[in-house]
């Protein structure tokens, strides 16, 4: 029978889940479900001091806006203090961990010694095999007996063969003076307990895995395996910056991102399939495998992640992007009086801001210049409003009312006739008609703004402008 695949997402509630810190858990939770496995969420908070409340919040708002549910309930290393008490205490039966009664000052005093003569110095063992009489007026430590020969060596999923030789570790710390466990043997003891048999996470733990294979080997425990991750970097090829991309994940959907796009974004910051740019949850939920994430670092690309973001606006149904974009203070074509409120009405404005939109909040802030009337005019443009401008304008006021408006295409039409019928080119129209309707040129396609204003809201702001510009 094929393994369970049970992965987990092990953040530190300690700033705001940011873009790399989603990704992992995007991988995890795509190995996992595409095998019918479990995702976890642990939370890995025993660093009392630095945790936040608030940035566990962040995690779990995260988590429910990009659609990634995690199994089981979300675990709290808080509250399991007590099963580490358990197994440090087992260790210490078993003789396989021992108390380390060197100061910290000791310890420090030792290391910058070392670290004065360019060297550096590891713990030497000294209350390895102790049975003497502790010194007095020192609370030990507990440390583990690391292998003092051969290497721990592991096959990481991402990095191939990686071995590190006894040599280079020690006997580290699993629980500190005041009696809290540290954060490697928790890991472990975690992962071990919950079954965990994948682990994808950066790079950056790398040299964390020795450690915690040696707590796994202690215990009995069987030993997942690894992918390590290499990190997002800068498009220079730097550590992120918050100027590239190194914001809360929730700060995406403010700037008006799409879950789909962001999730679509990091999937392939380190992993490809063929040449393929897009992919939907459900797409890589048949396909994403973590052997194939690449081994160098990816880099940001803010154009990328706009157009990708473009692409899933574009994707998405009109009467749902209504309810996203009421979060940017867009309200629906019924709450303005007086226009066209049909549906084609709303698929005409929705196909032209989609197609000039590459974020939530362009697309709101186009929405509003036009279903709000004028209250300033383009400078440049209002040089067009000389007497002929005037005249033409005044023209247009009679015309409006008149002509058929039951598509665009219909207005555009006749407004062509329009300046066939006084000798006119659409080239002196339109510019008039964008700086009554609109206050400035560019934007949407005339013959949309003028069937979803309808006319007489059209021949209002014309007569608007006229009236304040005499
Ligand atoms: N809590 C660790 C972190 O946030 C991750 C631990 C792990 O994935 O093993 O970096």
């Amino acid at each position: 029978m094929a393994r369970k695949i049970v992965t987990r997402f092990a953040p530190s509630p300690t700033g705001y889940l940011h873009i790399g810190g989603l990704r992992t858990a995007l991988f995890n939770y795509l190995y996992a479900k595409r095998y019918n496995g479990e995702f976890l969420l642990r939370i890995e908070d025993t660093d009392m001091a630095r945790n936040s409340q608030q940035a566990t919040q962040a995690i779990i708002q995260s988590f429910e806006w990009v659609g990634l549910s995690h199994d089981r309930e979300i675990f709290y290393q808080s509250k399991r203090f007590d099963i580490y008490a358990k197994y440090i205490q087992k260790l210490l039966d078993e003789d396989k961990a021992y108390y380390c009664y060197m100061s910290k000052e000791e310890l420090d005093a030792k290391r910058e010694e070392a670290q004065a003569q360019g060297k550096v110095w590891k713990y030497d063992n000294r209350y390895r095999d102790f049975k003497g009489t502790p010194p007095e007026g020192i609370t030990p430590v507990v440390r583990i007996k690391a292998p003092l020969e051969g290497a721990i060596e592991f096959h990481d999923g991402v990095k191939g063969v990686i071995s590190v030789h006894a040599k280079e570790l020690d006997d580290f710390v699993i629980a500190r003076a005041d009696g809290t466990p540290t954060y490697n043997f928790v890991v472990a003891i975690d992962d071990a307990l919950m079954g965990v048999s994948d682990v994808i996470r950066g790079d950056d733990h790398i040299s964390n895995t020795p450690k915690q294979i040696i707590v796994y080997q202690a215990l009995d425990f069987e030993i997942p395996k690894f992918f390590h991750v290499p990190m997002i970097l800068s498009p220079e090829g730097k550590k992120l910056s918050k100027r590239d991309g190194a914001m809360g994940v929730m700060d995406y959907q403010k700037m008006g991102y799409l879950p789909e796009a962001l999730l679509n974004f990091l999937v392939r910051l380190g992993w490809s399939y063929g040449d393929e740019e897009i992919f939907s949850l459900s797409r890589l939920l048949e396909i994403f495998d973590p052997y194939t994430l690449n081994t160098a670092p990816s880099s940001y690309n803010q154009e990328k992640l706009l157009w990708l973001n473009q692409h899933y606006i574009k994707q998405t149904p009109n009467a749902k992007l209504v309810e996203l974009l009421k979060d940017f203070g867009v309200q629906s074509l019924e709450t303005y009086k007086g226009i066209n409120t049909t549906p084609q009405a709303l698929d005409s404005l929705f196909g032209e801001l989609k197609d000039r939109s590459k974020t939530l909040v362009e697309f709101a802030t186009q929405y509003n210049e036009i279903l709000q009337a004028p209250t300033t005019y383009d400078p440049k443009l209002l040089k067009k409003l000389d007497s002929q401008g005037k005249e033409i304008m005044q023209k247009l006021c009679a015309f409006l009312p008149t002509l058929c408006a039951d598509s665009p295409s219909d207005i555009e039409s006749a407004l062509h006739t329009f300046g066939d019928t006084h000798q006119l080119k659409i080239g002196q129209i339109m510019p008039l008609l964008r700086l009554g309707i609109l206050g400035k040129g560019g934007g949407i396609a005339m013959g949309v703004a003028i069937f979803v204003l309808g006319v007489q809201e059209c021949t209002k702001r014309l007569h608007a402008l006229l009236d304040s510009h005499q």
